[in-house]
Formats: structure tokens, sequence, C-alpha cells
């Protein structure tokens, strides 16, 4: 850990690492022994919350691991991943990359952490707005899909390529891609589909635009 003072209030800054960290001006700190900021006793955690907390992994967080995904606004300039546009953006366009990565590919690694299970089984706000989110990105609104798939079998293999192409960045493509099925109805209805193959429950979102089409 090191002292951080660039923060208002002063940050407590843990590195969590498996690497030699000899060249950093940081030391080693045992949570279970030392007195503070942060304690772990009993299996629980304490922190002094006077002082701002930073937590930095030098590592992949994976997904199956955590205990919650949500989709939150980036920091405005900084961030960690060269390459990465997202600063100062609402996480909306991340949930719908991710769900449309997940739907396309048919994983299931991630889904633990998107589903609701208090006080009953449900898809996470997480999951609703992405859906909400690729629909938008894919242009099924205000009835501007009109392409020739007509039927299930063939709208589905074009909406999960349309996914794919979206969860991948190439946004403009999958819009290309999704002008070919017939209508916004039935895309919406395909997607829903999809949802429920995929998690077993049915999305709000999804289903309250189809009453509203019909
Ligand atoms: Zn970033």
């Amino acid at each position: 850990m090191e002292v951080q003072t660039g923060y208002k209030p002063h940050a407590c800054r843990f590195l969590i690492t498996d690497q030699n960290v000899k060249h950093l001006p940081v030391q080693p700190y045992d949570a279970t022994r030392e007195e503070g900021p942060l304690r772990h006793v009993d299996g629980v955690w304490y922190w002094n919350h006077t002082y701002t907390g930073e937590f930095l992994l030098e590592a992949s967080l994976l997904l199956n691991d955590c205990g919650k995904v949500d989709f939150i606004r980036h920091h405005a300039q900084l961030c960690s991943i060269g390459g990465c546009y997202e600063q100062g953006k609402e996480g909306d366009g991340a949930a719908g990359r991710v769900i449309a990565y997940i739907l396309s590919r048919d994983t299931q690694a991630s889904d633990k952490p998107l589903i609701i299970t208090d006080p009953k089984k449900a898809l996470s706000t997480a999951i609703e707005r992405g859906l909400s989110q690729i629909c938008m990105a894919l242009e099924a609104i205000s009835g501007k899909l009109n392409g020739p798939l007509k039927l299930d079998g063939s709208v589905d293999s074009a909406l999960r390529a349309a996914l794919l192409q979206y969860a991948e960045g190439e946004r403009k493509a999958a819009t290309e891609t999704a002008k070919l099925i017939g209508s916004d109805k039935l895309f919406r209805e395909r997607l829903g589909a999809m949802v429920e193959g995929h998690f077993g429950l049915k999305s709000d979102v999804l289903a309250a635009e189809l009453k509203k089409a019909k």
C-alpha cells in the first residue's frame, strides 16, 4: 500500500498483485494483522471511512468471480487502458455490447453476476439496459426495420450475426446486417426468445416494447 495525497480526503491506495513490487514505493499490508485503515476479522471487512480507499488490481478481473456486475459512467478523463474511448460515457454502450456478446456466443461464463435471485429470480437492470441499448443501436425502433427475412430461423441467424458484429465494435456493419430483418417486432420477438433461451428468464423491457407495438 501507499499514501496518495492527491485526493481529498487522502487515499490509502492498495495494489493487489502477485508480482514483485520491490521497485515501487509501497509497503506490504496484511489486513488480518494491521491496525487499519483496512481490517479483515472473522470474515468481515472493516475500513476507515474518513479516508478515500483505492484498490488497484494487477490482473484481469474475471466476471464469474464477481458477485454483481453493473455498467456505470466511465471517469471523465482517466483510464488505465490504452486506446479506450469510453471516457465520460454512461454505461449503456458497454451494457449493450457485453449483453450482445453473451447472447451471440451463448456463453454462460458471466451469467451469475447478471442474474438477481432476491426477492425472486430475474434479469438485472444491467441486462435490461443492454437489451434496450441493442434495440436502439441496431435501429429496431420506430418501424425502421423492413428487410426480406421473415422466418424465425433466418431472422435468428441474422440477429446472431448482427449482435456479434455490434459486440466487436463494428456498429455500422451490425446495423446493415440487422436491416435484413423483416420488422422491429420480429427483431424484438426473436431477441426476447434468445434471452429466454439463454438466461431462462423473460425480459420485461422487450415484453413492454412488444405490447406497445401491438
Ligand atoms: Zn477506459
